[in-house]
């Protein structure tokens, strides 16, 4: 099953550079990428789909 990335934009606080900036988000899954417009500064999150309801397929 391919699974089409989400992609976000979210205004919060940049960990990296403080200001109040742009974030992306791009979301697919496995994992969950946070990237400040502003300065670059990337974070990532993974995670494990274990199981998904079958109400969302
Ligand atoms: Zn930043």
């Amino acid at each position: 099953m391919v699974v089409k990335p989400w992609k976000l934009e979210k205004s919060a606080k940049c960990n990296y550079c403080g200001d109040a900036t742009i974030h992306e988000i791009e979301v697919d899954e496995y994992d969950l990428k946070i990237c400040c417009r502003e300065c670059g500064f990337k974070r990532y999150y993974t995670f494990n789909m274990v199981e998904i309801p079958k109400k969302y397929l």
